[in-house]
């Protein structure tokens, strides 16, 4: 797959330079983000080193795919390319990007390697939700003063050393979804906290250095009786005593994630833990609603990885493919026209999505939010559906990308806390009821 253009200048160029008829014209992919020329400097540059990245991640994905390994390689190029830094705060050494811009670089990264885009969202949200989102909410000034003290450790190993995160929060009930308590307990002890528990299908399992695990703070003389409000964000280091990775993984699409299970035999782990002060989760889980929308850039980028085979094969364009066009039958275009129309819907619902995060959003931005995620998710899969039935047989051998670019997006709408069902659920309920209201109060 040709690298796609990250430049202004050659964007541009690209779009309006007439081929010469001495050299064949190639296919140009668009912009994960559209159009350039609406992106900050910031956003156009760091699109641009994922972009660069894009064709090695490409390249080894197969193998990870076929061998369910996690891609350290991929890995060490985001560390070298000052990635794994994206969303930590400048003052901390980080390159201080803010939402829009980590899911445009998420999409761009996508686009590549899927499993490697899923698993770097886990990553960086550890960065996102201490950073950007922590400083959005309420604190006392208390807190905020140790949240600096903690994080400037937290952010310390990631800029200065290149350690990585894990996000495990899926427990196999009804936590994940937001509608119970985390099950996986922590318990105040001298001097930090006791964690007891599992989680289910911890992204970076094995790979990561940390483990930024959600659990319920469980209070003395409360023991059974924890809420949501008693969410706690703690960081585990991969060799802390009483952490176990169990379980197989051999999945059917998101391989390269190795998403294994994590038990928690009362491990403890210092004050220092505290990736997010006590409370601070549960206000920016319900203050800060976009910050579950950063699972659904990596489809953005399937989406659009997608639609470029399917122009590139159509085109005879797929390298190590006889050169046989299939652009020139009616029914093609038309497949390609369809392509693009839900593509560019998706792109747009995508970038609307990326430019409304704040705090606090109204009803009707938290409304858009939802269906928004709903509609990447469904429409990646969608769209790798379509590729495949456009191209036909030849191009679902596992030797070409497609048919992975198929089974990864099949992951998309099944990831809590938003699966495609529960986002429909969401929007129906609070699209007919307002707040408070029940059946009983409308004659
Ligand atoms: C490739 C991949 C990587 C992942 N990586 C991570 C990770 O790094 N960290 C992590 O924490 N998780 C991760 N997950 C887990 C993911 O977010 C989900 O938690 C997981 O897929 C849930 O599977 P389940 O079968 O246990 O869901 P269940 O809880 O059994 O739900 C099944 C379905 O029922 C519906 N449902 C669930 N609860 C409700 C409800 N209260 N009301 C109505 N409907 C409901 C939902 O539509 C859901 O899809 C990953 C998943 C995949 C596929």
């Amino acid at each position: 797959m040709p690298s796609p253009d990250t430049s202004t200048a050659t964007a541009a160029a690209a779009s309006t330079a007439t081929p010469r008829p001495d050299t064949p014209s190639r296919y140009v992919p668009s912009h994960i983000a559209g159009n350039v020329q609406a992106l900050t400097a910031q956003q156009r540059e760091l699109i641009g080193r994922a972009a660069e990245l894009g064709p090695a991640f490409a390249a080894r994905a197969a193998r990870h795919d076929r061998e369910a390994t996690f891609p350290f390689e991929n890995y060490g190029d985001l560390r070298r390319a000052g990635l794994l830094g994206i969303c930590v705060p400048k003052a901390y050494g980080g390159l201080g990007a803010d939402f829009t811009t980590y899911v445009m670089v998420a999409a761009e990264i996508g686009r590549w390697c899927g499993s490697t885009a899923l698993s770097f969202n886990m990553h960086v949200s550890s960065c996102m939700w201490s950073g950007f989102i922590a400083d959005a909410l309420e604190m006392s000034a208390e807190d905020r003063a140790e949240h600096e003290r903690i994080r400037a450790l937290h952010y310390r190993r990631i800029v200065d050393e290149g350690q990585v995160y894990a996000q495990p929060f899926s427990e196999g009930g009804a936590a994940a979804a937001g509608a119970a308590p985390w099950g996986t307990i922590a318990r105040k002890v001298d001097g930090g906290y006791v964690i007891a528990g599992k989680k289910i299908f911890a992204s970076l399992a094995g790979a990561a250095d940390w483990y930024g695990v959600l659990c319920t703070l469980e209070r003395p003389g409360h023991e059974g009786r924890g809420t949501r409000r008693d969410s706690m964000y703690l960081a585990v280091p991969a060799g802390a005593m009483g952490l176990e990775i169990y379980g197989e993984w051999d999945p059917l699409g998101m391989r390269g994630t190795v998403s294994r299970n994590l038990a928690f035999k009362d491990v403890f782990v210092p004050d220092d833990a505290r990736l997010m002060p006590e409370g601070l989760y549960f206000q920016a889980a319900t203050r800060f609603p976009h910050m579950f929308a950063t699972l659904s850039p990596t489809y953005m980028g399937i989406a659009q990885a997608a639609y470029d085979f399917t122009v590139q094969y159509l085109r005879a364009e797929v390298p190590g493919m006889p050169p046989v066009k299939r652009r020139m039958y009616p029914t093609k275009q038309i497949a390609v026209a369809e392509m693009r129309v839900k593509l560019e819907a998706t792109r747009a619902l995508f970038l609307q999505n990326a430019r409304d995060a704040r705090v606090d959003p109204d009803k009707d931005t938290r409304m858009r939010l939802l269906a928004a995620h709903y509609t990447i998710m469904e429409n990646a899969n969608d769209l790798a559906r379509l590729a495949i039935r456009t191209c036909g047989g030849q191009s679902m051998l596992k030797s070409l990308p497609l048919e992975r670019l198929y089974r990864d997006s099949r992951c998309g709408s099944l990831m809590l806390p938003w699966t495609a069902e529960l986002c429909l659920d969401r929007l129906g309920r609070e699209c007919l009821y307002e707040a408070g209201e029940s059946d009983e109060q409308i004659e």
